[in-house]
């Protein structure tokens, strides 16, 4: 923002944000430059590509201001990005994060405005990056630039990069016949994580200063999902060629993969992991698990669990079919075919 447009208040939050920001971040030996210059300098190692992933999260869109907490949208900013990398099988680099915000967020306290039980006051940007660098430092993945600026509507892009070793990405467009179709952790737990937000802060009973405790379990899958980052390298590494992280849904995901790799495929309800609280119908449409979704020939050895986290195998990839219908589900009572109803936030 050119500096006429920026009152002289504003402009000294702004240095003073950055300069707490970079006393927080840490250093990295793939950022050779971070905050602080022009641009950062990043230093992939040889036999490495770049991975390159950008999301925007607007209120009333990917959150609510009136009900997520900040921390919860700084870390559910970075953590679509690093799943868009855990997807790929690569390691993050550098985080990059732009901010556009009115006016009070990122000077007065946001104590009433939204906060969870136990949490700290203070603007609310500055628990925006509480809830970010907390995530940033659980990933090792350097805060290495971003930018700030003034606007009536609340708006942070991310921008995150990694690197994978040259010629292993894991794509959507390697899906063959015959591959079993597995997902890693529960499905749905975010989606019925929302509807539970959802309610609580449409309910009068809702206590001013934060979300009830006793929700939180509910509520973590959605306020706070955890990029399987280490998963996806796991994948990369052990020879898996395809993955996608379940950001829109299990029947959008999945469908982008058909179409990509040209092929169709088939689930087993009953083998869908359902997380606790959630149903079928969020395990399946209920986006923004984060969990990854990937293919393995048959004959290639897929374990219970990667790094902590179970893998289920919920169908199998078939020949290229009904081009609008690639997916069917097999229930008790026969098969269906299954449309992709991607989750639409707050529609
Ligand atoms: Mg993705």
């Amino acid at each position: 923002m050119p500096p006429q447009h920026r009152s002289p208040s504003w402009h000294t939050a702004e240095l003073e944000l950055i300069r707490r920001i970079r006393l927080r971040t840490s250093r990295s030996v793939d950022v050779i430059l971070g905050i602080g210059d022009d641009c950062a300098l990043l230093r992939p190692r040889p036999g490495e590509e770049i991975a390159v992933t950008t999301d925007l999260s607007i209120d009333g869109r990917h959150f609510r201001l009136g009900w997520h907490p900040p921390e919860s949208v700084g870390h559910r900013t970075l953590a679509r990005g690093l799943s868009d990398l855990a997807a790929m099988g690569a390691r993050p680099l550098a985080a990059f994060v732009s901010l556009s915000l009115p006016r009070e967020l990122v000077r007065t306290s946001t104590r009433a405005r939204s906060s969870r039980a136990g949490s700290k006051s203070g603007p609310w940007i500055q628990r925006f990056y509480d809830g970010l660098l907390a995530l940033a430092t659980q990933c090792k993945t350097p805060l290495a630039g971003g930018d700030l600026a003034e606007s009536p509507l609340a708006l942070a892009d991310i921008v995150l990069v990694g690197a994978v070793p040259r010629g292993h990405a894991l794509l959507r467009s390697a899906a063959r016949p015959g591959d079993h179709i597995y997902v890693t952790g529960a499905l749905g737990g975010s989606a019925a994580g929302l509807a539970k937000l959802a309610e609580i802060s449409k309910s009068k009973t809702r206590p001013p200063l934060g979300l009830p405790a006793k929700w939180a379990p509910l509520l973590q899958p959605h306020l706070y999902p955890h990029p399987r980052l280490a998963q996806g390298q796991w994948l990369r590494r052990h020879k898996i060629a395809v993955a996608i992280d379940l950001s829109d849904g299990l029947s959008t995901d999945l469908a982008h993969i058909c179409e990509e790799s040209n092929v169709a495929a088939e689930l087993t309800a009953s083998a869908i992991p359902i997380a606790i609280g959630a149903t079928l119908e969020q395990a399946l449409h209920g986006g923004e698990d984060y969990e990854l979704l990937f293919t393995a020939r048959p004959a290639q050895r897929v374990p219970r669990s990667i790094a902590g986290v179970p893998i289920t195998q919920i169908g199998r990839i078939l020949p290229p079919q009904h081009r609008s219908h690639p997916i069917t589900m097999l229930m008790s009572d026969g098969a269906q075919p299954l449309a992709p109803q991607g989750w639409q936030h707050f529609a």
